[in-house]
């Protein structure tokens, strides 16, 4: 469909890598359970959009900053969020992991006490990892994407890392060679939402939720979950 005067254009940003939720593929289209559902949005509440991906911690800053109207980039819905953003119903379950190499001898959080543990930039699971740095001893160097995150641990520079259980599970199902510590047991479980400034955009808001409640019922939204995770590859 093309754009008319009376469909509004927002600016949404993205994660430009956190695959299964946001990702390019072989065509370098953006794609992923995040994009697949806010493109139906758009569509259901005729408006336009122009996509931004860029790092997470940039992309929440944009909108933070009023330079986005919104955000959809796995984002956890937390309190602290909750005092910057206004947020969409829960989309999509999620909670930390704990991650070293596969096969590592590491099995117990007390045991990372020196090590170096991988975080990225203004996350949620950074904050998780934070919270137990003191408890556990260990140190934290800072990464901007997922990917080079994960391949500090696979090189051996960092002994662990922490992320969310979908993402890092999809990895793994992929191919990356880590192993996840506390499958059954996720930090901080909670849930994935779109975001807006605080105050602004309360239509966006408002039209997320309607199609979210109308795709669960009319099997659209379970059609896009299974098409990044049920391939049979
Ligand atoms: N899920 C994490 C958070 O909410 C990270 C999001 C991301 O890296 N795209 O902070």
């Amino acid at each position: 469909t093309k754009a008319s005067a009376a469909e509004p254009n927002y600016v949404i940003s993205t994660d430009a890598t956190y695959a299964p939720f946001d990702f390019q593929d072989k065509n370098n289209e953006y794609v992923g359970i995040d994009q697949d559902i806010l493109k139906e949005v758009a569509k259901r509440n005729h408006f336009t959009y122009t996509l931004k991906p860029m790092s997470f911690n940039a992309a929440a800053q944009m909108v933070a900053n009023g330079q986005a109207d919104g955000i959809i980039a796995g984002m956890a819905i937390t309190d602290e969020r909750k005092q910057v953003y206004d947020v969409s119903d829960p989309y999509y379950k999620t909670g930390v992991a704990w991650i070293t190499k596969k096969g590592s001898k590491i099995k117990s959080l007390s045991e990372l006490k020196g090590k170096t543990v991988a975080l990225k930039s203004g996350t949620a699971a950074s904050n998780y990892g934070l919270s137990l740095q003191k408890k556990y001893g260990f140190k934290v160097k800072y990464f901007n994407d997922t990917d080079t995150m994960y391949n500090d641990v696979v090189n051996g520079n960092s002994a662990a890392t922490f992320e969310d259980m979908p993402v890092i599970q999809y990895a793994i199902k992929n191919g990356l060679d880590l192993e996840v510590k506390n499958p059954n047991n996720p930090g901080n479980a909670g849930g994935y939402g779109f975001f807006v400034k605080k105050g602004q955009n309360p239509q966006l808001i408002a039209d997320f939720n309607k199609t979210l409640k109308e795709m669960k019922a009319d099997g659209s939204y379970q059609k896009i979950v299974d098409k990044y995770l049920k391939s049979d590859q």
